[in-house]
């Protein structure tokens, strides 16, 4: 496999106020037609140091792909040091600089001198155009390794990539595609899910089988690579089809879909209309179905009935039930679930009460006591959970639980 680094380039991306995220979108393309990422690094404006990171990657990797400090001024080195690494001349092109001139005058302002600088080109190096800004990358290839400079702005970089360099390396990484696919898992932890699946996935090499906790979830994630992407996509059917088969309906998406996707599309296809009250998530869960595109297709309304008084004013839940019960509670759960259906007319009312904390538990009731509650026309059902977690984990995973349970019910 061939296999690839990438410098990103710019002080800034030292700082904790921006990250480099320029070097997941392209590993994610060199990815896909085969080229693996090998490293990364972060380098600074400083000439030393760049120059020996270059040196480094120009020793040991086939492909490398710089990004930033092609700017106009003084701390954008890119050009300056990446020729002293090749140990080739920067040259002064004429058309590039007269490219730059016309970009200007479109702008209708003039060229400032310290421009010049973008027109300076390696020695033997190709330009590649930049419609989004002033700085153009290069491409060459040197001693058997390509070489490309691409500018800091995603959207100069971006295109640029695509344009000039996606098929160039996909020729050179030969016949191979690789695919990724992310099945996500709800209700389970790392461990059951991996002593399930492990004598499955163990028996392959390729596709290749990561798991990952992300919040409350599981995520499986599966590599495959084939001559071609349909090649490579039967072999993720193959294993994918065999983790169903372990997990069944725990596993909730299978191309990396959000819970409220997944949830969304099972309302939208049965056409079918929700309604959500929440307390301790204080609108989380309609934040997270709205987030959807279409969603007002099937989601009509939400209430963040926080206080007891408001869920005895807005969803009708009787005060002596909050009174005998407690407001964190089954049967206040379910009143709240079935008021909110009933006021908003919709298919399915669903509801969650409980403390997220960090105050507020008692040795009865702790931090982390959450109900949920779903209700349509033939009945209603809760579930308590004890959710681990500080506050905002806690809310969360009371959102996922909630739509997990909606979406068992659609199966
Ligand atoms: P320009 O000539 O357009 O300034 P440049 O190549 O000099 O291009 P930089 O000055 O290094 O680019 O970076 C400009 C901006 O691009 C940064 O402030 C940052 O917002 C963004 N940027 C740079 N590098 C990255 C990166 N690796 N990931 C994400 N954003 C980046």
């Amino acid at each position: 496999m061939l296999t690839a680094e990438i410098i990103a380039i710019g002080s800034e991306l030292l700082t904790p106020f921006h990250a480099d995220t320029n070097s997941l979108w392209l590993t994610e393309k060199l990815n896909s037609v085969g080229i693996e990422v090998k490293l990364k690094t972060i380098v600074g404006d400083d000439d030393a140091r760049l120059e020996e990171t270059l040196r480094d990657a120009l020793r040991r990797s086939r492909v490398v792909i710089t990004t930033g400090g092609l700017g106009p001024t003084e701390d954008d080195i890119t050009r300056k040091i990446a020729a002293r690494a090749l140990g080739r001349r920067l040259l002064l092109n004429e058309k590039v600089l007269e490219d730059i001139r016309a970009k200007f005058m479109r702008w209708g302002r003039k060229m400032p001198e310290i421009n010049t600088r973008q027109a300076m080109v390696i020695e033997g190096a190709e330009v590649l155009d930049n419609p989004n800004g002033t700085a153009p990358g290069m491409y060459l290839e040197h001693e058997g390794r390509a070489v490309v400079l691409l500018p800091g702005p995603p959207r100069e970089m971006r295109p640029m990539y695509e344009n000039f360099i996606n098929a160039r390396l996909a020729a050179k990484a030969g016949d191979l595609r690789v695919v990724r696919r992310v099945l996500r898992v709800v209700g389970l932890g790392e461990s059951a899910v991996d002593e399930r699946i492990a004598p499955v996935y163990t028996q392959y090499q390729n596709p290749q089988t990561t798991i990952l906790f992300n919040r409350s979830e599981i995520e499986i994630h599966l590599t495959a690579q084939g001559k071609t992407e349909q090649e490579a996509e039967l072999l993720l059917d193959g294993l994918a089809g065999q983790i169903e088969e372990r997990l069944g309906e725990s596993v909730f998406a299978f191309r990396g879909e959000m819970m409220e996707e997944v949830v969304g599309l099972r309302l939208a296809v049965n056409g079918f209309t929700l309604a959500v009250a929440e307390s301790c998530t204080g609108g989380l869960i309609a934040e997270r179905l709205t987030e959807v595109p279409g969603s007002s297709n099937y989601f009509k309304e939400g209430v963040v009935t926080y206080s007891n008084e408001a869920k005895v004013r807005l969803l009708g839940v009787p005060a002596d039930l909050i009174g005998e019960y407690g407001a964190v509670s089954a049967p206040v759960a379910e009143a709240m679930a079935e008021g909110v259906r009933e006021r908003a007319e919709t298919d399915f009312g669903l509801a969650v009460t409980g403390i997220a904390g960090p105050d507020g538990g008692t040795e009865d009731k702790p931090v982390g006591l959450v109900y949920i509650a779903l209700s349509d026309d033939a009945h209603t059902e809760h579930r308590k959970l004890l959710l681990p977690g500080d506050r905002q984990l806690i809310r969360w995973r009371a959102s996922q639980a909630a739509l997990d349970l909606l979406r068992r019910r659609l199966i």
